[in-house]
């Protein structure tokens, strides 16, 4: 290909709403544009780069079993109803109404569109394992899309699902996806590493994400050094010790404590009660309900270990108002100790166990409660983990200290049990003619997404620095005459021959430019080889090969072709 003749608007600055790097590059390496918020049009080089990671994937999903299908785009509403998702999904679906007013979803995903399929087409035990995938442009209406292609409202995704006879079955198709996904994430050149995670409002007992570190990433991931846990914070726990025991004291006794609302106002003088002797009562409204919190006041809830308790239902803090209504106090006097509405569930971190002469609110303005006992005073409907892990803390499995790095979540897998086999009829007859639900698992890449991830991970000053297995081109041509008959454009054009000839992917800057402006272009799109002809190098019967991340080569134009090849060869 040559420049001139395909559309590569490079860009000096990034446009100003740019926040991160890797967005920034994929702009002005003129990958893609923006057409509205968190919806981008693909331009050359940036779609030959997709489609390449595109095929990584499609070679690894082939390679591990997994069937090619491609399903619509366009969801009848009807099939998210008998999955409940219609409901606990709503935030993130596109909806349409088609002429006669039936009302459509633009995929997010399609667990309900693959089991319909497979309760039709799948009846026996004979017929399984089976595991589809698509690769499909996928639809969801982020509140706030933003970092380009890492949160967009339309992008690609890889979208597996597998049928089993059983749990074990499934588990062994889980353990080939989970295998597949590593490979992937190596062969595009990413450092990756599975992480445990929460498995969200799709459901299902066991999940992994698959995260790249990176700064700017949107997820934080706790992990052991010493051992190898790792997982997502929002799922993560640690081996913190419970609340020191202490003799329970006599019943709980009032105090006043006029204008103190936080936690750190009563752990000041005159009161002085340490942050880890009290409780810290939030108020939640899920859907309609209030559901009381209860989380050791040195300790923080983490809402998606709440939302996953609290059967992934919308929720939302109660207001200072609502919390009067409720329990007849402000939040900075809130308790569960009286006053508390029968039909009002409580839900209490496990760390709280066996807590004794802990101070808590009152639920009067301006008093609190001492001497409380978790198991004497309080109505505890439910005992969960509900903390947020911290830095430092012991790992869960080995007691080392954990840390906690950013990272990017390029894919999931999860189990997704029997969940949607039941609810839309996917099951099959077994060997005795037994009907069985199928046992499925679920499994996501973001193609768009883990290509942005490659540039946040690979990048210098200059630009991007693309590996070999997916960059747009792999070696790009840069002669400094580039008029007809010149001998230094005759010769990149010789090059240009031999080197498609022997399948190297080239371009060819044929550009009336400035050396400076090509050689800037070439190493901010970030082609691994750049190969420089000018006159002065032609005289001394060589070229110059410009490996993306090494030192530069002069080699003699008779040897430029192998020259060119040895440096395409992957190292080792
Ligand atoms: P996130 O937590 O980032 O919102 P998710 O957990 O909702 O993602 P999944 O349902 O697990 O996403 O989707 C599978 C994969 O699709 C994710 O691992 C991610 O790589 C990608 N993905 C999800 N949402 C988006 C989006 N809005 N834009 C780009 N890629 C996305
Ligand atoms: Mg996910």
């Amino acid at each position: 290909m040559k420049w001139t003749e395909t559309l590569i608007p490079t860009l000096r600055e990034a446009p100003s709403d740019a926040e991160i790097l890797s967005h920034k590059l994929l702009l002005r390496a003129g990958l893609i544009r923006k057409l509205a918020g968190g919806v981008y049009t693909f331009l050359p080089l940036g779609l030959r780069v997709l489609r390449k990671v595109e095929q990584i994937i499609r070679e690894e999903m082939d390679r591990a079993g997994a069937i090619e299908v491609l399903m619509p785009a366009l969801q009848p509403r009807e099939i998210w109803e008998q999955t409940g998702r219609a409901e606990t999904a709503k935030g993130v679906l596109f909806k349409v109404r088609d002429g006669a007013d039936r009302e459509w979803f633009l995929s997010p995903t399609a667990e309900e569109v693959i089991t319909t399929l497979a309760a039709h087409e799948i009846s026996s035990y004979r017929q399984l394992p089976r595991n589809f995938y698509q690769i499909s442009t996928k639809f969801r209406d982020e509140i706030r899309p933003r970092f380009g292609l890492m949160r967009a409202k339309e992008f690609i995704m890889k979208d597996a699902y597998s049928f089993d006879v059983s749990d074990a079955a499934a588990m062994a198709s889980y353990q080939k996806m989970y295998a597949a996904y590593h490979r992937i994430f190596d062969r595009c050149g990413l450092q990756n590493f599975p992480v445990e995670a929460d498995s969200g409002v799709i459901g299902g007992s066991h999940s992994h994400e698959f995260m790249v570190p990176a700064d700017t990433g949107e997820n934080e991931v706790v992990f052991c050094e010493a051992c190898g846990y790792a997982a997502n914070r929002e799922k993560a726990t640690s081996g913190v010790p419970g609340t020191a025991a202490r003799e329970p004291g006599g019943a709980p006794e009032q105090f006043a404590t006029p204008g103190v609302v936080t936690i750190e106002a009563l752990s000041r003088e005159p009161y002085g009660v340490a942050a880890h002797r009290q409780i810290k009562t939030l108020v939640y409204l899920v859907e309609d309900s209030p559901v009381l919190v209860l989380i050791r006041g040195d300790d923080q809830l983490n809402e998606t270990k709440f939302s996953a308790r609290t059967g992934g239902l919308t929720f939302r803090p109660a207001t200072p108002e609502e919390c009067v209504e409720i329990l007849g106090a402000r939040p900075g006097s809130l308790g569960a100790v009286r006053r508390v509405p029968a039909e009002v569930r409580v839900l209490a971190d496990e760390r709280l166990r066996g807590a004794n002469d802990m101070t808590t609110g009152a639920n009067e303005d301006g008093f609190h409660l001492r001497h409380v006992a978790m198991d004497r005073d309080v109505r505890v409907s439910d005992w969960f983990d509900l903390r947020t892990v911290a830095a430092g803390e012991p790992c869960v499995k080995c007691g080392q200290p954990l840390n906690i790095r950013r990272a990017i979540e390029v894919g999931h897998v999860f189990k997704l049990g029997t969940k949607y086999s039941e609810k839309l009829g996917a099951s099959y007859l077994d060997e005795s003619g037994a009907r069985r639900p199928c046992v499925m698992g679920c499994y996501g890449i973001g193609v768009t997404r883990t290509l942005q991830a490659i540039i946040e991970q690979g990048n210098d000053k200059d630009g991007i620095i693309w590996p070999l297995s997916v960059a747009p081109y792999q070696v790009c041509l840069t002669p400094l005459q580039v008029a007809a008959g010149h001998p230094v454009m005759e010769l990149a054009e010789t090059l240009y021959r031999e080197l498609t000839a022997r399948g190297v992917e080239v371009l060819l800057d044929d550009r009336d430019e400035r050396p400076g402006v090509k050689f800037k272009d070439a190493d901010l799109v970030g082609f691994p080889i750049r190969v420089a002809i000018g006159e002065k190098s032609l005289a001394r019967g060589q070229v110059e090969i410009k490996p993306r991340r090494g030192a530069l080569l002069a080699v003699d134009c008779a040897a430029a072709v192998s020259g060119i090849m040895a440096q395409l060869q992957p190292p080792g």
